[in-house]
């Protein structure tokens, strides 16, 4: 027996109304091109859930919309893992496109001013154009590290462990977003000193951007925020280095010949 004066095209319930109570598809007419036209004006515009009107929130407010979204608060945002994995796509063809890695690796090396054997110097061309190659998967990697931190040192009484991923997913797509603006810069001017200059604010935007989502997410102090900032970039830089040391060696094991 169908409940309802309508039935789902979606998933074959009977409703009333407008929208399934059982999938939430809105009652579906066939496609019109005003209907088409409206979808695409809609992802790109509306005011709360376009994308960029979420790229332009996730730079000034990570912190906040985790927060709505972990207090149940989520039909308004477009969907933060979406936007995560096209970000971490644009960003990471993009530093394959400027050999950011490599660039700056060799700048490293000129500014240490070590003479290294040539050996040394090739393995860690290979290491940049591995890091490069696998930015996004290093990306994902690191979010459930951020968080472990995050959880340990600050989350464990009110947020667990889930909720501080998506803290974290969120940071990563507010620095993401970022990491587009300074990447195109390096089109503009691929200059050493420009390289040196950019990694030394990559490395402060981090910062900040951790200590932004702390502020927003646990309404902590600024001077508490950067402390923990500062705390879990620590210890999730040693866990990456670490990481990166073993998938670096099983690498090179691998393409031995
Ligand atoms: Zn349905």
């Amino acid at each position: 027996m169908i409940i309802g004066d309508r039935i789902c095209a979606n998933c074959n319930q009977g409703y009333y109304g407008n929208f399934c109570n059982n999938c939430g598809q809105k009652d579906a007419h066939r496609y019109t091109l005003t209907h088409i036209l409206h979808e695409m004006v809609h992802l790109f515009t509306h005011a709360d859930k376009g994308i960029f009107s979420f790229a332009a929130n996730i730079i000034t407010k990570p912190g906040t919309i985790a927060l709505d979204l972990v207090e149940g608060k989520r039909k308004k945002y477009f969907n933060l893992f979406q936007y995560l994995l096209i970000i971490v796509g644009i960003t990471t063809f993009l530093i394959a496109k400027t050999h950011f890695l490599e660039i700056t690796m060799q700048n490293i090396n000129s500014f240490n001013n070590t003479k290294m054997s040539a050996q040394l110097a090739n393995l860690q061309q290979q290491s940049a154009a591995v890091l490069q190659k696998y930015n996004n998967i290093l990306q994902m990697v690191l979010i459930p590290v951020f968080a472990l931190f995050s959880w340990l040192f600050l989350g464990r009484r009110k947020y667990n462990y889930a909720e501080n991923v998506v803290l974290h997913t969120a940071g990563s797509a507010q620095t993401n977003t970022i990491a587009i603006v300074t990447t195109l810069c390096f089109f503009i001017s691929s200059n050493k000193s420009f390289f040196l200059i950019m990694t030394i604010i990559s490395l402060f935007i981090m910062l900040l951007s951790f200590a932004l989502c702390y502020r927003q997410f646990y309404k902590i102090s600024w001077g508490k925020a950067l402390l923990f900032a500062l705390l879990v970039y620590i210890c999730s830089y040693i866990v990456q280095m670490v990481f990166v040391t073993v998938i670096m060696i099983a690498y090179l094991l691998i393409t031995w010949h």
